[in-house]
C-alpha cells in the first residue's frame, strides 16, 4: 500500500510517499480501507518533535481515520465487514483507576506503548490502510459522511466532551469561547448552543466574524480591544461569563478568562497552556467557587455521542479544504500558514 511516512522529526517536507507492507490485523484488530483523515494541531505538534517523547519512528501518523471495515482479525464481535466507522484515538487499558471511573482520556497507559494513540504509538491513518482495535471503531450513519466524521476524534469530539463534560454546560448559561474562529473554536461555538449555551465568540480577526456567526454565536468580541472583557461583563448583565472555553491559552488570554468568569464559572483551558507559566489566580476563585480544569481528547463515548450530534444536524463538520492523501505535506504547510478555515481533510 502507499502511505506518508515520517522518519525523523521536522517540517511538512519530512512526510514521505512511500510503499510499505499492507498491515494485517492482530486479534482483535480490523483492517480500515481509511476513507479520510484530519490534519490538525496534534499532527503539527508530533510530525515537528514537540510532542511524545515516547514515540518511536519511523511512523504513519494520522489520528482518528474514516473508513471501510475490510478484515476481521481473530476474536472481533461487534464489527463487520463493510461497516463505515471512525476510529477513537486513544488506545485505553479499561482496566486503570481512570478508566474505571469513566475518564478514560486521562487511562495509565496513553502515553507508552501499551496503549497511546494511533497515529503516534502506533501507525495511523495517513494510508490507504491501517490496523485499528475494533473496540476503537464508531459505526457511521449513512448521513455522516467519511470527510466529517474524521473531525470527531481530533476536533469535534473534544469540544463537545469539554463543553458537556469538563464545562457542563447548563441551558442559557453564557459561554465565552476565546479562539473561536479557529478549526476547533467554530466547532466549540455549535457544541455550546448544542448544550444550550448563549454563545460570546471572542476572535482576534474581524474576517472571523461571518463564520463563528454562521456557526451560531449570539456575540461577538474582538480581542484586540483593549477593553473586551469589559464588553463581555456588559453582555451578560455584568455577571461575567459562566463558561469560558480559552483555545488559545496564552498568559494574556488566561488572564483576561479569568477576570471575565462569573462566580460559579468553569475555565476550561483548551490549548497547550505555556510551559513554565504561572496563572495567578484571584482568591475569588476560592470565594466565589471558580473552577479551572483542561480537556485532554475525547473517549470513546465522546465520538459516539457527536456523531450522532452530526447526524441529527446539531454539529456541522467544517471542512475548509480537501487534499488528496499524497499531498499531506502541502496540507500540513497550509495548516501552519494559518490558511484553513475549521478543518483540512486527507481523502484517500
Ligand atoms: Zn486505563
Amino acid at each position: 500500500m502507499q502511505a506518508m511516512v515520517l522518519r525523523a522529526f521536522g517540517p511538512p517536507e519530512n512526510l514521505r510517499w512511500e510503499r510499505m507492507p499492507t498491515p494485517q490485523p492482530q486479534p482483535g484488530e480490523v483492517r480500515l480501507r481509511v476513507g479520510a483523515v484530519s490534519v490538525d494541531l496534534f499532527q503539527m505538534e508530533f510530525r515537528s518533535g514537540r510532542a511524545l517523547p515516547q514515540a518511536e519512528l519511523p511512523r504513519i501518523i494520522g489520528n482518528g481515520p474514516a473508513g471501510e471495515v475490510v478484515e476481521l482479525g481473530a476474536d472481533v464481535q461487534g464489527v463487520a465487514p463493510g461497516q463505515r466507522v471512525v476510529v477513537a484515538n486513544n488506545i485505553s487499558c479499561g482496566n486503570c483507576r481512570y478508566c474505571r471511573i469513566g475518564r478514560e482520556t486521562l487511562c495509565a497507559g496513553l502515553n507508552n506503548h501499551r496503549g497511546g494513540m494511533i497515529g503516534a504509538h502506533r501507525d495511523g491513518g495517513y494510508a490507504e490502510y491501517v490496523c485499528v482495535p475494533a473496540r476503537n471503531c464508531v459505526p457511521l450513519p449513512d448521513a455522516v459522511s467519511f470527510e466529517g466524521a474524521c473531525l470527531v476524534p481530533n476536533t469535534i469530539g473534544p469540544v463537545v466532551k469539554a463543553c458537556a463534560g469538563r464545562a457542563a454546560i447548563r441551558p442559557a448559561e453564557n459561554v465565552l469561547i476565546i479562539g473561536a474562529g479557529g478549526g476547533m473554536g467554530l466547532h466549540a461555538v455549535q457544541a455550546a448552543r448544542a448544550c444550550g449555551g448563549r454563545v460570546i465568540a471572542a476572535i482576534r480577526s474581524r474576517r472571523s466574524i461571518a463564520a463563528v456567526l454562521e456557526c451560531g454565536a449570539d456575540a461577538t468580541v474582538s480581542t484586540q480591544d483593549g477593553d473586551w472583557t469589559d464588553q463581555v461583563k456588559a453582555l451578560t448583565d455584568g455577571w461575567g461569563a459562566d463558561v469560558v472555553l480559552d483555545f488559545v491559552a496564552s498568559k494574556d488570554t488566561l488572564s483576561a478568562a479569568l477576570s471575565a468568569l462569573a462566580p460559579a464559572g468553569r475555565l476550561v483551558i483548551m490549548g497547550y497552556f505555556p510551559r513554565g507559566s504561572v496563572l495567578e489566580t484571584p482568591t475569588w476563585i476560592f470565594t466565589e467557587e471558580r473552577m479551572i480544569t483542561g480537556n485532554r481528547s475525547a473517549g470513546r463515548q465522546d465520538v459516539a455521542d457527536t456523531v450522532k450530534l452530526i447526524a441529527d444536524g446539531r454539529i456541522k463538520a467544517i471542512v475548509g479544504k480537501r487534499f488528496a492523501l499524497k499531498d499531506a505535506v502541502i496540507a500540513h504547510r497550509a495548516f501552519e500558514a494559518g490558511e484553513i478555515v475549521g478543518r483540512a481533510v486527507l481523502v484517500a
